[in-house]
């Protein structure tokens, strides 16, 4: 898969792989900004971690995402104003603003550089409809007693017909952040941290869990599912409150940089922002967001993403990526116990796109939880909050319909010419398979059915992987799983075929 601009300060530390089972108080499955900031929350306590991650540090969303730390996210609040009340958008608010609280103190104590920058943080739009939206927004943000700017000095402004502007967000690499806590962490003596030691299942025993890896066995009083989408459908029920949205990313390097970071308010999404490492610049682009079973051909998307960043800034990009992030159908994320049954069972997901400040609220939430101390943000963020008919008719024109369409168009036989006879999808035996046809000539035949909810797996020839148009597994050629929520792998043993 590509690398993001932020993987190549990935620092190594090599942590073994789960080989004994193990009796600790709490574990923390997924080592993205979630897992690694509850566990760092948690790591002054008397309780003995683990922390699990099924691949190596760091290759999640976190790590492929924009790094942008603000509390402007689109036109959110009146999102949530329009589903809940101006209570419920005002603790939104103040979340994402103790989400950069939080981040900022972690950074300042440990001394963490991760090229953090103060920018200003925009939201545009180039369409007149959107307007307004814009009004309103910049009521809500009113009441909230945010202060806004209409006009910014650092946009042409020509082609756009409405913005709001925020002072005092950030900007950082989130690799190097990550680096930074899981360094502080790892020296403690009450954490224990494996790689490449995937969850596949757990099993509630009397009063603790058993989680399973491999052929070894996790006993834990407490589970936190920081995997950014849980592998298990119920409890929780995630799959039926959330939809995938993926889009694709470049960086380019440039002799220049703006304090500015800018989001549009409309799909398909625009996003951009600047970066700031020793002498290299960068001038991040976004674009193309969808919903996972939207614009699958991939390589399109990204020959889009590319050439609108080489209008921009006149240079080829230095890199190239794709991200994916788990959508809700109220616009709020799910933390906290993942049912009302399972009290010792935490998640958090279902960010939006906004993870530095939600993810970074979710470890504080969670390890509050795990302490049994109050956090006023549990009741907006429950994840067993009830159901209204706007979020049934949310969750119909997102869940349903992006599911439908991903389980029933058969997309690699209408499209072959995407692949250029490099892969295709056929019937061994009565069973779906995939086959990709290497540049040697070798054929790696898998199953095309995604082992997580029986989905039907497109190919994706730019990354050469198989990936879940539902919810967001991927595979390599070979069959291995490479991102949950599936956590099997989809190798078929041809001499058994
Ligand atoms: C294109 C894009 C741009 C974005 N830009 C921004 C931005 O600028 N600002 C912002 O606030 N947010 C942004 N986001 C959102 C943000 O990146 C995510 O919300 C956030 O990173 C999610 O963090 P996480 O810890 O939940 O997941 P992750 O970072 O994905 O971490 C989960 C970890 O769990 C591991 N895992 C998965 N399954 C298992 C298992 N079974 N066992 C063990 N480990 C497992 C994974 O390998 C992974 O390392 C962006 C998202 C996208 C898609």
């Amino acid at each position: 898969m590509k690398k993001s601009l932020w993987q190549k300060d990935i620092i190594r530390s090599n942590f073994k792989t789960l080989n004994k089972d193990i009796d600790v108080d709490v574990l923390i499955i997924g080592g993205g900004i979630t897992g690694v900031t509850t566990a760092y929350n948690l790591i002054d306590t008397k309780y003995d971690i683990v922390l699990l991650e099924a691949d190596k540090f760091f290759n999640g969303t976190t790590c492929k995402s924009t790094g942008k730390l603000t509390y402007l996210q689109d036109l959110k609040y009146q999102d949530i104003y329009n589903l809940y009340d101006f209570e419920t958008a005002k603790l939104y608010y103040e979340a994402q603003k103790d989400g950069i609280k939080l981040a900022k103190k972690i950074i300042n104590d440990n001394n963490i550089e991760c090229n953090l920058i103060k920018t200003d943080s925009i939201t545009f739009t180039t369409s007149k409809k959107e307007v307004p939206k814009f009004d309103c927004e910049r009521k809500i943000l009113d009441k909230l007693n945010v202060k806004y700017y209409s006009v910014s000095n650092d946009l042409n402004q020509k082609d756009i017909k409405s913005l709001i502007l925020v002072k005092n967000t950030y900007v950082f690499n989130p690799v190097k952040y990550l680096n930074g806590i899981l360094n502080v962490i790892k020296n403690k003596d009450n954490i224990s941290i494996y790689e490449n030691s995937r969850v596949r299942k757990i099993k509630k025993e009397n009063n603790y869990y058993v989680a399973y890896v491999n052929e070894f066995k996790v006993k834990a009083k407490k589970i936190v599912v920081s995997c950014n989408y849980p592998f298990f459908t119920i409890p929780g029920f995630v799959p039926f409150k959330t939809y995938m949205e993926k889009s694709y990313i470049t960086a380019t390097k440039v002799d220049y940089i703006k304090t500015i970071s800018g989001i549009t308010s409309n799909y398909p999404t625009i996003s951009f922002r600047y970066h700031v490492d020793k002498d290299e610049n960068y001038f991040i682009y976004l674009n193309n967001s969808s919903k996972l079973c939207d614009k699958l051909n991939y390589k399109k998307n990204y020959n889009e993403c590319v050439n609108t960043a080489k209008k921009i800034t006149g240079k080829v990009a230095n890199y190239k990526w794709t991200n994916m992030d788990v959508m809700t159908n109220d616009f709020m994320p799910l933390i906290g116990r993942v049912s009302n049954e399972e009290k010792n069972v935490f998640i958090a997901t279902g960010y939006n796109t906004w993870g530095m400040t939600n993810g970074t609220i979710a470890g504080k939430i969670i390890s509050d939880l795990i302490k049994s101390k109050k956090n006023k943000y549990l009741k907006i963020f429950n994840p067993s909050r009830g159901m209204t008919i706007t979020k049934f008719k949310n969750f119909i024109s997102n869940t349903v319909i992006s599911n439908t369409k991903a389980y029933s168009f058969n997309l690699i036989k209408k499209n072959p010419s995407w692949y250029k006879n490099k892969a295709c999808v056929t019937k061994i035996n009565g069973k779906r398979v995939g086959i990709y046809f290497d540049n040697q000539g070798n054929k790696h035949v898998v199953s095309n059915i995604c082992p997580h909810l029986k989905c039907f797996l497109t190919f994706n020839e730019e990354d050469k992987t198989w990936d879940c148009p539902c919810h967001g597994s991927r595979f390599d050629v070979f069959g291995n799983v490479v991102r949950g929520p599936a956590c099997y792998d989809i190798k078929i043993d041809e001499t058994k075929e």
